[in-house]
């Protein structure tokens, strides 16, 4: 009798030891993080973050899911703009993770300059880490709105992730807006197909605009947004645009946090 609990405590600490064992297999992750944006990026022990999302701590929440338990560290965060829907969770996350780099567009507001140094990043840096590229197609090194005006969504940092040996890419996107979608556009700088496209700005009619879609051609759309947020988010205007090219929408308000798994695709 004593052998056979023997058995069953190893054979159940096996099965614990498996089931926190970090996924073998890279995945991109949606956060659940409410109105606001929080991308992880994770495979194994390294770990890219788009984003923290708001002051509410479900950042946190994600990060713990999907990260090994014993990994504190998080290998780099990019922050694509200053607002509070978006950077509201960096306390949270310096406070429970080492942040090895912080890369932002530059034009984050004396507050969170002062609990971070933030790399600048612009058009043509690529930042590759384990698995992943991203290759940052905006800003351009000289921002062109009006001056003051710099720490606007229209300067959000947006580029392609990717894999190393892989065809899946998905564009991030932040909260910029359609002059500078129109601005890639002209410039021939985003001239090709993703797999999936983070709506920019939670689906807000300022941005993601047919002509950007028609190039595009994501094939899965994903809205981070929150539930009867205040904005009216996403609104009829862009999820009309997404369907008229058929891209599948996923919402975290209806759904919850978004897993994709890009080597399965
Ligand atoms: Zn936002």
């Amino acid at each position: 009798m004593k052998r056979l609990i023997l058995f069953l405590s190893l054979v159940s600490l096996i099965g614990i030891f498996y089931a926190t064992l970090p996924n073998t297999k890279p995945m991109v992750i949606v956060c659940d993080v409410g109105q606001g944006d929080a991308i992880l990026a994770t495979y194994k022990n390294t770990q890219i973050l788009f984003d923290v999302g708001p002051d509410n701590k479900k950042v946190l929440k994600c990060l713990e899911n999907h990260m090994p338990f014993w990994d504190k560290t998080i290998e780099a965060v990019i922050l694509s703009h200053g607002d509070s829907d978006h950077v509201g969770g960096l306390n949270d996350v310096i406070k429970t993770y080492k942040v090895n780099n912080f890369f932002s567009n530059g034009y984050l507001n004396k507050e969170i300059e002062q609990k971070i140094y933030s790399k600048k990043i612009s058009q043509n840096d690529l930042i590759s880490i384990s698995l992943f590229d991203f290759e940052v197609v905006w800003p351009p090194a000289y921002v062109e709105t009006t001056a003051g005006e710099e720490d606007s969504n229209e300067n959000s940092v947006a580029g392609i992730l990717s894999l190393k040996n892989n065809s899946w890419t998905m564009f991030l996107t932040g909260d910029m807006e359609m002059e500078a979608e129109q601005k890639l556009i002209w410039r021939e700088i985003l001239n090709k197909s993703v797999t999936v496209l983070k709506v920019s700005h939670h689906g807000s009619k300022t941005a993601t605009s047919q002509e950007l879609l028609e190039i595009l051609k994501p094939k899965t759309a994903v809205i981070s947004v929150g539930k009867n947020n205040r904005f009216g988010h996403p609104t009829k205007e862009v999820l009309e645009r997404l369907k008229n090219i058929g891209a599948e929408i996923k919402r975290t308000d209806e759904s919850g946090e978004i897993i994709f798994n890009p080597i399965e695709n």
